[in-house]
């Protein structure tokens, strides 16, 4: 008899996502599929990410906030996201800051009823320390996937990046003999060949709290990367429960705005009705560019003579008139907040130019768009490395000196959106899209691991 017959109590499983877009986003997915497999859902949170999570989520959810630390240095009062901090380099600190909510965690928790499981961000270390006090089992979630957890993880504990003076000199990974890394494809300050410092500490302790908690989820999906997966589940600690793409799980109230058509979708349904495809553009909600960079960016776009959607942050550099008055006929760009996977599902979205933040990846994937890779910090690099090497569902941009330049990207964009390798990867995308459709399917891998799951914490209890 199934633990979740009607005999038994519905789990109760609580979600903590970090403050930032990138993290909130998948576990707002899984907390509707979580109800789907007929669980109970609280999920923490504070004040000012409240209405963002409210606009999106089940109202059968419950939702609670915890006040946001005040005078943290550096952090200006009322921003309670990453993607709003004056910098990003204010990370660690903002990050670190989390640790004060744990008392007032601790209060709410003991009143809430009985608790089966947390679902924890990795950048919530502490939620650990409250998770064992209260003997409730924790699952930690870092947003990667398995094929970029494993690399960093392996780098890391064979200290393989202090091997050679120089970054471009590749390493070849002995488990995995196929894939070269080079020090290059590790943001700072792991690509130094000896790492250290705040942001080297905070990853440390992060890489300790998965190791002891009851398991670690992974947004993505066996049949993506059936070698990775295994290799964590046979080599490292904790097991390795693979649930995604969480992305394909609908979210019930995104389905209004079909019926509300911002301005950016009736543009896409024009260049549909003209016949020309769209490069979609957006680096994610982090990211911050150069202004260098931003103006190679621009000139490849217009240079490729390609139509595209360039989605800036509201805090990226101006464009400038001219070049929107001049690349008006084929280009738009906006600078809100979009439902990126609305346009990615746009039938005349034919490529994306990427920074390969993981659920944009996963989103490009079941959208059967192909990504033409161009990494900016975090573990974009191995990201793109995968989209491209492991997956091909992708071409990568080259860059010198850091930079990518704009005859570089105007070529590869012409290759993505008209050449022949661009179609080898739009028919890759589409058999993979398939899988990660079939994955989530009742029966499928990833609803199997998912059930499995949830009656093994039930039983745990
Ligand atoms: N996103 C969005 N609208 C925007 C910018 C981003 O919906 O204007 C979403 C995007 O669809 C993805 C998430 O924000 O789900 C960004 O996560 P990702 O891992 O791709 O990149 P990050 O922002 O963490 O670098």
């Amino acid at each position: 008899m199934s633990l979740l017959s009607s005999h038994n109590p519905k789990p109760h499983v609580v979600l903590f996502p970090f403050m930032s877009k990138g993290h909130i986003i998948p576990l707002l997915h899984l907390a509707r599929l979580l109800l789907d497999h007929r669980a109970t859902v609280t999920l923490f949170t504070t004040p000012a990410n409240r209405p963002y999570i409210q606009s999106l989520s089940d109202d059968d959810i419950t939702i609670m906030d915890l006040p946001f630390p005040g005078n943290i240095p550096g952090i200006p009062p009322g921003i309670e996201s990453t993607d709003k901090l004056p910098s990003i380099s204010l990370f660690v600190s903002f990050a670190r800051a989390t640790k004060l909510m744990q008392p007032n965690f601790e209060n709410v928790l003991q009143t809430l009823p009985h608790v089966t499981c947390i679902i924890s961000d990795q950048f919530l270390c502490w939620t650990l320390e409250s998770a064992t006090k209260f003997g409730i089992p924790l699952l930690g979630f870092n947003g990667m996937s398995a094929y970029s957890s494993v690399i960093c993880r392996y780098v890391a504990v064979n200290r393989l990046l202090s091997l050679h003076e120089s970054p471009d000199e590749p390493i070849t990974l002995p488990i995995f003999p196929w894939i070269k890394v080079t020090r290059n494809y590790f943001a700072y300050p792991f690509n130094e060949r000896n790492p250290s410092g705040p942001l080297f500490d905070f990853i440390m302790e992060m890489d300790i709290f998965l190791s002891n908690s009851y398991g670690l989820l992974v947004n993505s999906f066996y049949e993506l990367e059936p070698r990775f997966v295994d290799y964590l589940n046979r080599e490292s600690k904790p097991k390795a429960f693979c649930v995604g793409p969480l992305c394909l799980t609908r979210l019930p109230k995104m389905e209004p705005v079909l019926h509300n058509k911002c301005r950016w979708i009736q543009w896409l349904d024009q260049k549909l009705a003209q016949g020309n495809p769209v490069l979609y553009v957006a680096f994610g909600s982090q990211a911050e560019i150069s202004s260098t960079q931003l103006t190679e960016i621009a000139g490849g776009l217009e240079e490729s003579k390609v139509s595209f959607l360039w989605v800036v942050k509201k805090s990226g550099l101006e464009l400038g008139e001219e070049f929107e008055d001049r690349i008006k006929e084929r280009g738009m760009i906006v600078k809100e907040w979009v439902d990126q996977k609305r346009i990615l599902e746009h039938e005349i979205v034919q490529g994306f130019l990427s920074h390969c933040g993981w659920n944009s990846v996963l989103e490009s994937i079941c959208s059967e768009v192909p990504i033409l890779a161009c990494p900016m910090m975090a573990e974009q690099y191995i990201n793109a490395k995968m989209v491209v090497e492991e997956i091909k569902i992708g071409l990568r941009v080259e860059s010198r000196n850091g930079i990518v330049e704009a005859e570089s990207l105007k070529n590869k964009v012409k290759e993505l959106m008209e050449g022949e390798n661009g179609n080898e990867v739009r028919k890759k995308v589409k058999e993979v899209a398939e899988a990660a459709r079939n994955s989530i399917k009742d029966g499928g891998s990833s609803f199997r691991t998912l059930s499995q799951l949830i009656e093994e914490i039930h039983l745990h209890n």
